[in-house]
């Protein structure tokens, strides 16, 4: 079996699973988090399944430079370029990550605390 079969990202990327989609390129699909922890948080993901940024190559150079400006757009979208956003991305168990298909999180519309 391969990854993708059994990945909720994927399946949201095939349309099978729901959600709600915040915006989507050829590469790329954005859509709310389930479990907001601001009010806007929005995941921008890959349409190709990558694990996380450690599985990520020179190959998806020009990919990793469009999910970062997808972020800016996202923002845009849901109102918060000025008032400000976080983006991150978690890697592995100790850094929270849960979902293993790389995702970048947009997170905004309230004071966010530093360190996270
Ligand atoms: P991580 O913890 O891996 O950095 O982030 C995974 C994120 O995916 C979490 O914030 C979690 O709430 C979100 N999430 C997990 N499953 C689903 C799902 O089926 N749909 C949506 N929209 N978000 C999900
Ligand atoms: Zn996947």
């Amino acid at each position: 079996m391969k990854q993708e079969d059994n990945c909720i990202f994927c399946r949201i990327v095939r349309h099978e699973a729901k959600a709600s989609v915040v915006m989507e390129t050829q590469d790329l699909i954005a859509f709310d988090d389930i479990h907001p922890q601001a009010p806007v948080h929005v995941l921008i993901i890959p349409k190709k399944h990558i694990t996380n940024l450690n599985s990520a190559g020179q190959d998806d150079l020009d990919l990793m430079g469009k999910l970062l400006l997808a972020a800016h757009e996202v923002a845009r979208l849901k109102g918060i370029e000025e008032s400000g956003y976080r983006t991150v991305i978690n890697t592995n168990r100790g850094a929270g990550q849960s979902v293993f298909h790389l995702h970048l999180h947009v997170i905004g519309g309230r004071r966010m605390t530093w360190p996270p």
